[in-house]
C-alpha cells in the first residue's frame, strides 16, 4: 500500500474520492452520493474535470465549486475545447477525451489526495478501477443508468458474436431488419426486439467509439469491488439478477434522491453545492402552483438530446392540438446547430395558439416539478434519471427516446413496467395531440398507465428503505473495506 492511501487515524474521516463523468445525467447522481456520503461520515473530495467546472462556473458561479469543510473540489484536465464556442455535449468527444486524457492526471491526483479511503467513480470512467488498485484501495463503480439498459450494452457482445451486428449496410436503419424480435438475450425482457437494445448498436462500424467504448467499460465492471446503481430489485429483478451473476458485489440504492432526502439533512451547508450545468428558472413551481391537480403536461428532454427544426415545431403543434397545459422545457441549444433562445426556436404563430396555456423555461428543477400535484403527464426522452424521478412521483410517461439506453428504458415502461407510451421515431403533430389527450384522459390507456404509475410510486417508496440497508452494506463492506476501523 503507497503512502496515499494510509488509514486514517484514530477519530480521522475516511476519505471517499468521487468521480463522475462529465455529462449533466451523470454528475446529478453523482454528487447526490457524494452528499449522502458526506452525511455519513465521510471527507469527500468532488472531482470535475476542466470542462465540466468551467461549465459549472458560467453556470452557476465560482461558489459553485468552491466547496466546505469536509467536501471539497477538485478539478482534473480532460483534453475537451476550452472556449465557450467550442462547447460540446456531443457523447463520443467526451468519451474519447475522458478515455485517453484522463487516467494519468487522475492517478496524479490520486497520488496527492493524502489518504484516501475509496474511489467511487462513474462506470463509463472505469480507468479509475487500475487508479485505485495502484493505490491499494477499493473503487466502487456507478452505473447510473438503468439495469437494463446495463444488460442491453453487455448483449452487445453476443450481438456481434451471432453476426448481428455491427450491421452490414445502412438499409438495415430503415428496411425493417431492427425490428427482429430478441427474446433471447440474457436478463433481458422478452418482449426486446434489436431496436430496443441501446442505439449505438445501429451502426456499420466495428470501431464506432460509442459501440466500443460502451462494451469496454461495462466489461471492465467486473473488477472493481462493487457495482452501485440507481435502481431497485422490485423494478428491475430479473436485469439486476444477471449483472449479480457476473459482477462481485451489486448495490441498489435508488430512488437515490428519496435516499439522499433521508440522509443528508435538510437546509444544511450541503445545499450551497449545486452541480447543475444551466440555471433553473424559478417561475416553473410557482406556475404550477395555479393549475388544477393533474393538469398540466410537463415536456422535458434532458441535457443533451438535440433534434432538428421540423420535429421541434411537430412537438408544438402536437401540445397545441392536444387542448392541454404544459410546462415546457426548451433548453437553448435543444435544436441542432442551433444556438437561439427557446421563444426564437419555436414556429412562429404558436405562442399566440397556446396563450394562457403554457410556460417555457430554459431549465428547471425538475424533480420538485415531477413532485408537483398538477403535473399529469411526463413527455420525456427517456433518460435513467429522469424516468426514475418520474416512476418515484408516480407520474406517467409519453417517450421519445433519443440515443443510448432511452430505447431500452423506453421500451422496458411501455412492455414491462406499463407506465408509458411511445410518440414514435417519426415526430408527427397528429400523433404527438391524440398520445396525449389518450395519456390525459380518466379512462382507457390514460387510467391504467396513471394506475401503474401510482403503484410504482408505493414501490418507489417502499424500496428507499431497502436501499438505505444496502447504502449502509456498500459502505461497510466495501468503501470501509480498506481501512481500520
Ligand atoms: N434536469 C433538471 N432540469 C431540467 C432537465 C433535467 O434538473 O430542466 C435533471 C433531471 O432531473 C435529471 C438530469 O437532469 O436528474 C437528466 O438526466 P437524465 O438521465 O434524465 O437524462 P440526460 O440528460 O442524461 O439525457
Amino acid at each position: 500500500m503507497s503512502a496515499a492511501a494510509t488509514p486514517p487515524a484514530t477519530g480521522e474521516k475516511p476519505h471517499a474520492v468521487c468521480l463522475p463523468f462529465p455529462a449533466q445525467g451523470h454528475i446529478t447522481p453523482m454528487l447526490k452520493l457524494a452528499k449522502v456520503l458526506h452525511a455519513r461520515g465521510f471527507h469527500v473530495t468532488f472531482v470535475n474535470t476542466e470542462y465540466n467546472r468551467r461549465r459549472l462556473v458560467r453556470s452557476q458561479g465560482a461558489a459553485a465549486v468552491a466547496g466546505l469543510p469536509g467536501f471539497r473540489f477538485a478539478t482534473i484536465p480532460d483534453g475537451l475545447p476550452t472556449s465557450d464556442a467550442d462547447a460540446t455535449q456531443d457523447p463520443a468527444a467526451i468519451s474519447h477525451a475522458t478515455m485517453h486524457h484522463c487516467p494519468p492526471h487522475f492517478r496524479a491526483l490520486l497520488a496527492g489526495l493524502g489518504a484516501v479511503a475509496c474511489v467511487v467513480a462513474d462506470n463509463l470512467m472505469s480507468f479509475s478501477v487500475d487508479a485505485a488498485r495502484e493505490l491499494g484501495v477499493p473503487c466502487a463503480l456507478f452505473w447510473t443508468a438503468s439495469a437494463c439498459g446495463y444488460m442491453g450494452y453487455r448483449n452487445f457482445r453476443l450481438l456481434i458474436d451471432r453476426g448481428i451486428i455491427p450491421l452490414k449496410d445502412e438499409d438495415q436503419l430503415t428496411n425493417g431488419f431492427l425490428d427482429m424480435p430478441v427474446d433471447w438475450a440474457p436478463g433481458m425482457s422478452k418482449h426486446m426486439r434489436l431496436k430496443d437494445f441501446p442505439s449505438f448498436l445501429r451502426t456499420t462500424d466495428p470501431n464506432d467509439v460509442l459501440l466500443t467504448f460502451q462494451l469496454h467499460e461495462v466489461e471492465r465492471s467486473e473488477s472493481a469491488a462493487a457495482v452501485i446503481l440507481n435502481s431497485f430489485d422490485e423494478l428491475e429483478r430479473p436485469a439486476l439478477d444477471a449483472m449479480r451473476a457476473i459482477i462481485p458485489a451489486v448495490y441498489t440504492i435508488g430512488p437515490l434522491a428519496s435516499v439522499a432526502e433521508q440522509v443528508v439533512p435538510a437546509g444544511g451547508p450541503l445545499d450551497a453545492i449545486i452541480c447543475s450545468l444551466w440555471r433553473e428558472d424559478p417561475a416553473c413551481l410557482a406556475w404550477l402552483d395555479g393549475r388544477e391537480p393533474r393538469s398540466v403536461v410537463y415536456v422535458n428532454y434532458g441535457s443533451v438530446t438535440v433534434m432538428s427544426g421540423e420535429e421541434l415545431a411537430e412537438f408544438a403543434w402536437g401540445l397545441a392540438g392536444s387542448g392541454h397545459d404544459f410546462l415546457w422545457v426548451v433548453r437553448p441549444d435543444v435544436v441542432r446547430g442551433g444556438t437561439a433562445s427557446a421563444e426564437a426556436a419555436l414556429p412562429p404563430g404558436f405562442a399566440e395558439a397556446t396563450r394562457g396555456r403554457g410556460l417555457l423555461a430554459s431549465w428547471c428543477d425538475q424533480e420538485a416539478v415531477l413532485r408537483h400535484e398538477a403535473v399529469g403527464l411526463f413527455l420525456t426522452h427517456s433518460g435513467w434519471n429522469s424516468t426514475v424521478e418520474s416512476l418515484a412521483a408516480g407520474v406517467p410517461m409519453l417517450c421519445w427516446p433519443f440515443f443510448a439506453e432511452q430505447q431500452t428504458n423506453c421500451r422496458y415502461k411501455c412492455a414491462e413496467w406499463g407506465v408509458a407510451a411511445e410518440v414514435g421515431g417519426d415526430v408527427r403533430r397528429e400523433a404527438v395531440g391524440a398520445r396525449i389527450r389518450e395519456a390525459m384522459r380518466g379512462d382507457g390507456k390514460g387510467r391504467e398507465m396513471a394506475h401503474r404509475a401510482a403503484g410504482w410510486k408505493e414501490a418507489a417508496a417502499r424500496a428507499t428503505v431497502e436501499s438505505l440497508a444496502n447504502l449502509g452494506s456498500l459502505i461497510d463492506d466495501v468503501l470501509l473495506s480498506g481501512t481500520s476501523r
